[in-house]
């Protein structure tokens, strides 16, 4: 047992240590039971169901989500998850682990279900880790669910044959059955608010892996926070609605041209007219968390001051839709926003807001039980109610004028509390005028209590009055009507009709309907306006989206690190790959360690994920031929709790990469083969370039320390170029210059970075004595073990790193590179296209 009161903040610990949390009550009044008090089990809160607006993120999805593996012997999985605070039931189908596991990512739900054949994704989905670095809850539910009783769950809240209707996957609805089973488990016997399902193929968006979201930072920041990620930048939206949506776009870009054009036609609207743009953001600041507030009054768990709430974000509505309508270019407002004037459900909202404006006070309490929620002149039943309570106040001061004069005691009072009600309070000095009808009610120090008939008949008819008007009849008729909607139950023939039940009946009948134009409308509406300030504030171009396969930045930034650059500090660069004679479809990348190599390819990805999210990009200007998936392999990350070291991760990322890399695809990879010893490393980092250049054949930027791989390029005139990071050395110092140039860096000043960092100065002296030396190709100088001498002779090669690459041609003997290519190809996913293409390849070989 907890505090009724403070239930909140424990049940909130609990869910936070992903329990599961049963409230019972006490179901009668414990004065008037015998015995034990009947207790009923009233709600079941998990991590994934939220129990308040406490456990909520405003500006995320709350999710509880499932997977199911979809049948015997098959590969791929139906994914489901539903956010009970918003009535959200979205579905989706994963063609293998590796996609299902990105999908958990990208909906970075709360709570798992792993259904019973798809237990091995456990481990992997208990790896994620949410915008505050928890790991989901993950549960295992231990009985299988067939397709026919996952349809029959699902056709019960959404309506009969709706289930095959909406989502065609039989492992897509199991999981979304599971989903509703355990929200409705909660919710014991009260329906959950949950409208429809929602199916959606995950090959209409971008791929983004969990490896690849975290790389970028695209949610989240390396230290785990909000802060310093890309959403943190572009997120200027004004409601939650709307913050979530821009959330969901970010995570899941769209690949289809018409789809992303569109998106980006509303954002230009939106930047053409800078005044349209502000007041549809003041009016947009005035607008709520509509979604949930319409959740909370179906599911009757809206408080006084969340209708208030509803009433401000109402009123703002008319003059946004009006500033829309008032757009200098009616046609494209129509097309990219939607905007008729005078929409059927802006009227809606009007006829809610008004109901709302007569009926609601301006200054309603936190709790409905409070009283006071339904303003006077509203409810003529309530308003008498509410006279006999003041005008109880002023009989009781005449009957004590009264009761003063017929009994002659002039100090006597009249007075109130809780446990003996009204009394006649007497000093001692007085008692023994007190007339024979007054009964005693108490002796106290000071004197005596009484009562008498005309007290005890006013005390009651005040009482009375007062418990009629605290209940407001608000909560009463709310929460029949609350059933009602539900059609589940019949009408409660008892409620009766004052206007006060009018309140609660019409706002659940019109605000569920509104509710579904918001997301809709509103939550787009802020994304674009927020997209515009953010593309004005930062001076960033709309892309040209097309469906080549090349990719043109001109003057491109990085959107996050260009912040942190003082100001006219950041040099931007321009980026072209793409298939053409001229235009490269792979870069490698060289120069110093801090010459800005990362940052330049993490920028290509973002301003390519910025593009397709339909957001503008920060670039002077920009055209994107569509990508299906985005991969990166960036930084060194260990994963030392898993077991795994820096190169363990970063060769098994390598491989996903390589593995879902389509002609299609954009590639960033950094610093492949670093985790191991240098021959090991160029030998994987080479192999990795071949293999994608050659076999894969997609857009890729690969930055590496092995200035030997610059002779890929050379050998691929057309279609591979070298590009450098520059920085110049001047007195011993390196001097960053962040500018891309043609061609493989010189060297790679690494003892000048070294100085930079601070090691000591005979250390230093020492390094760079070596470093001539070996550069002369000489022996090691003395003092240098003959052990390690003798390496350095015939291990040569190691040491080119700052030599003609050229030297790179002194390979250790490999395999033929058309062998090691063949060896390589997974003949069971290669497409016809790619098969022909493979032969080519090996063609030119061989040549
Ligand atoms: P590398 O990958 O070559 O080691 P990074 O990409 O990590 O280098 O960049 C190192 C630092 O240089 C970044 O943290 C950033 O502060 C700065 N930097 C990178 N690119 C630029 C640029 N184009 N303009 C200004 N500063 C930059």
């Amino acid at each position: 047992g907890v505090p009724y009161h403070a239930a909140s903040s424990y049940i909130q610990r609990l869910l936070d240590q992903g329990f599961k949390v049963a409230i019972c009550e006490q179901m009668a009044d414990p004065a008037t039971v015998k015995g034990i008090v009947p207790r009923e089990v009233v709600r079941v809160v998990t991590p994934g169901v939220a129990f308040d607006d406490a456990g909520l993120d405003a500006r995320r999805n709350h999710y509880l989500a499932a997977v199911e593996r979809a049948g015997e012997g098959a590969g791929g999985f139906g994914i489901a998850a539903v956010d009970l605070s918003t009535g959200e039931l979205i579905a989706c189908e994963a063609a293998d682990a590796a996609s299902a596991v990105s999908e958990g990512a990208r909906l970075d739900a709360r709570e798992v279900l792993v259904g019973p054949e798809a237990r091995d994704l456990a481990a992997a989905l208990a790896e994620l880790r949410d915008a505050r670095g928890r790991p989901p809850v993950t549960r295992e539910p231990a009985d299988a669910l067939d397709d026919s009783s996952a349809v029959a769950v699902l056709d019960a809240q959404i309506g009969a044959g709706e289930a095959v209707a909406s989502c065609p996957s039989a492992a897509a609805r199991r999981a979304a059955a599971r989903c509703l089973a355990a929200a409705r488990a909660c919710e014991a016997g009260r329906p959950v608010p949950v409208p429809r399902l929602v199916f959606y193929v995950l090959g209409d968006t971008l791929v983004l892996d969990a490896a690849t979201q975290g790389h970028l930072e695209l949610v989240r920041s390396v230290e785990g926070g909000e802060r310093g990620s890309l959403l943190d930048q572009i997120d200027a939206t004004k409601t939650a609605p709307g913050a979530r949506l821009l959330r969901r776009r970010l995570l899941a870009p769209l690949v289809r041209v018409a789809d992303i054009r569109r998106r980006h036609d509303a954002v230009d609207l939106f930047a053409r007219h800078p005044g349209m743009r502000r007041e549809a953001r003041d009016r947009l600041a005035d607008v709520g968390d509509v979604e949930r507030l319409a959740i909370k009054l179906a599911l009757d768990r809206a408080s006084p001051r969340d209708l208030l709430a509803l009433r401000r974000s109402l009123a703002a509505l008319p003059g946004l839709a009006d500033t829309l309508a008032r757009c200098p270019e009616p046609a494209a407002a129509h097309d990219a926003l939607g905007v008729p004037a005078g929409e059927p459900w802006i009227d809606a909202c009007a006829e809610v807001h008004d109901l709302l404006a007569r009926g609601l006070s301006d200054d309603p309490p936190a709790r409905a039980s409070d009283g006071l929620v339904i303003r006077d002149g509203f409810d003529p039943d309530l308003d008498e109610a509410r006279e006999w309570m003041r005008g109880g106040q002023r009989l009781i001061v005449e009957l004590e004028a009264r009761l003063r004069e017929g009994s002659g005691i002039a100090t006597l009072k009249l007075r109130y509390t809780r446990v003996f009600g009204w009394y006649i309070e007497v000093t001692r000095a007085h008692v023994d005028k007190a007339p024979a009808t007054w009964r005693r009610k108490q002796t106290v120090a000071t004197g005596e209590r009484f009562t008498c008939d005309d007290l005890d008949a006013l005390a009651d008819k005040v009482a009375h009055a007062e418990a009629r008007a605290a209940r407001d009849r608000f909560e009463a008729a709310h929460r029949a009507h609350a059933r009602d909607l539900h059609r589940e139950q019949q009408r409660d023939p008892g409620g009766d009709a004052g206007d006060g039940h009018q309140l609660a009946q019409r706002l659940h009948a019109q605000v569920p309907a509104v509710e579904q134009r918001q997301r809709a409308q509103l939550a787009e509406w802020d994304v674009a306006a927020a997209l515009a300030e953010v593309a004005h504030r930062d001076d960033w171009a709309r892309p040209d989206i097309d469906d080549s396969l090349e990719l043109v930045l001109e003057d491109a930034r990085h959107p996050v690190v260009e912040k942190l650059a003082s100001a006219g500090r950041y040099v931007p660069n321009d980026i072209s790959l793409g298939a053409g004679p001229g235009r490269p479809r792979m870069w490698l990348v060289t120069g110093p360690n801090m010459a800005g190599k990362s940052t330049l390819m993490r920028q290509t990805a973002l301003c390519v994920i910025l593009a397709q999210m339909g957001a503008f990009v920060p670039a002077r200007r920009a055209r994107v031929g569509v990508v299906d998936r985005v991969l990166t392999r960036v930084g060194a990350s260990d994963n030392l709790s898993r077991g795994e070291s820096t190169f363990m991760v970063e060769m098994k990322e390598t491989a996903n990469v390589l593995r879902r890399a389509t002609r299609r695809s954009l590639v960033v990879l950094d610093e492949i083969g670093r985790g191991t010893s240098t021959y090991d490393g160029l030998a994987i980092a080479w192999a990795v370039a071949e293999h994608l250049h050659d076999v894969v054949g997609c857009r890729a930027m690969f930055a590496t320390h092995y200035h030997e791989l610059t002779e890929v390029a050379a050998t691929r005139a057309d279609t591979c170029e070298n590009w450098s990071v520059s920085a110049r050395e001047l007195e011993g110092d390196v001097v960053f210059l962040h500018k891309l140039q043609r061609g493989a860096a010189s060297r790679s000043y690494g003892v000048a970075c070294a100085r930079l960092a601070g090691l000591p100065e005979p250390v230093l002296a020492r390094a760079r004595a070596m470093l001539a030396d070996l550069e002369r190709g000489a022996s090691l100088p003395t003092g240098v073990p003959a052990s390690l001498r003798a390496r350095s002779r015939t291990r040569a090669p190691q040491l080119g790193l700052f030599e003609d690459p050229s030297a790179a041609r002194a390979q250790p003997a490999a395999p033929h590179p058309a062998l090691e290519t063949l060896r390589a190809v997974d003949v069971d996913r290669l497409t016809p296209l790619e098969a022909l293409q493979l032969v080519a390849t090996l063609k030119r070989m061989a040549e």
